[in-house]
């Protein structure tokens, strides 16, 4: 079989969920946007659900209609895209919650459902979603007169902890919803981990249950084993893949693996990246294809039968610095063609 595998660890996703949630007073909710970040919504939201996770976060509200289809009606979905025209029938079927963006958001909503939950979304700095200080200002009352079930901010640096952007924003979120009675929300993994000044009533973690930075404990969830589909020996002078971009220098054995940049394997790692056979390091060579990589298996003993991509050696951020990325995108970029597997249900 030459179809790459894709392992998901839901014990060691539950444990790292379970590990920010306990890093303070606050309840701790799980963002689920983008299919659970490219691990499978199917399996990893029963999962966080069964670990006590009872308020979750989608981008937009097709992915909220799914997921209530998925856990059923009692936990609460918020959609961070808010209220977008023609959302009505599924905000209102897939009883969702959708974060208010702006005073045209919130007249549509009152206008389309009223009395359906709803929460607001504040920009404290960002400068992507939410509604201004004025525009709060101006609706303020009104919208908490009808009771919204969360007030929210995203925090723009707080992978960063010495960044002055974390105080800024802690303020104005501050000023914006000191007094309020509705719930507060601020912190994503980062600000989970900026400390419990930012943790206010209800925390947002996404990457760090995934296993990603800046949650530095965190447990590795993705195991990603590539197969073996060919071994050859190559000779000083030779070449190996597209463009003639590695020579060998001596004598080299490579196995060429059945993945790619199709995988989410990103091209730009290639002349970067390692895989490991058991404890030996391996470096790719040449140019990632779409479907298949040459590594440097001379050091390996035997002949290898698939190769770690992901794992106990290396992590999603490993990758990430060879492609000049970050974790999230490597997690959302692995895409469908592996075989998938959880282990831990
Ligand atoms: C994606 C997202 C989160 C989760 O962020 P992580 O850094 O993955 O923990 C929280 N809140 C909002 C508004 C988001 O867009």
């Amino acid at each position: 079989m030459a179809q790459a595998k894709l392992t998901i660890d839901l014990a060691a996703l539950r444990a790292n969920w379970r590990a920010l949630a306990h890093m303070g007073q606050a309840e701790a909710g799980a963002v689920v946007k983008a299919d659970a970040y490219g691990l499978g919504i199917d399996a990893v939201a029963p999962a966080l659900a069964a670990e006590g996770a009872r308020r979750f976060f989608v981008a937009i509200a097709e992915e909220g209609a799914r997921l209530r289809g998925i856990l059923g009606p009692a936990p609460e979905i918020c959609v961070f895209s808010g209220h977008m025209a023609g959302d009505a029938t599924l905000i209102r079927d897939a009883q969702l919650t959708p974060m208010l963006n702006s005073i045209d958001q919130m007249l549509r909503h009152v206008e389309a459902l009223p009395g359906h939950a709803f929460g607001i979304q504040l920009d404290s700095g960002m400068n992507r979603l939410g509604m201004e200080p004025a525009e709060w200002r101006a609706l303020r009352e009104i919208a908490l007169a009808q009771r919204p079930s969360l007030v929210m901010s995203h925090l723009a640096c707080a992978d960063e902890p010495g960044h002055p952007m974390n105080d800024h924003q802690l303020r104005v979120f501050r000023e914006m919803t000191d007094g309020i009675a509705a719930p507060r929300s601020l912190a994503a993994t980062g600000g989970v981990l900026l400390g419990s000044d930012y943790h206010f009533d209800v925390t947002r973690p996404g990457i760090g249950i995934y296993g990603g930075l800046p949650f530095l404990d965190a447990l590795p969830v993705a195991f990603v084993d590539i197969p073996v589909i060919q071994l050859r020996d190559v000779l000083p002078g030779e070449t190996v893949g597209y463009g003639n971009t590695w020579t060998a220098e001596r004598p080299t054995r490579v196995a060429t693996i059945a993945g790619g940049y199709a995988d989410g394997i990103l091209r730009s790692m290639s002349h970067k990246a390692f895989l490991w056979a058991g404890e030996t390091r391996c470096p790719v060579l040449g140019r990632i294809s779409m479907d298949l990589i040459g590594v440097d298996v001379s050091a390996v003993e035997g002949e290898p039968e698939s190769l770690e991509l992901l794992g106990r050696h290396q992590s999603v951020d490993t990758l990430a610095d060879w492609a000049g990325s970050i974790g999230y995108e490597i997690l959302t970029s692995l895409g469908t063609r592996y075989a998938r597997a959880y282990t831990g249900a």
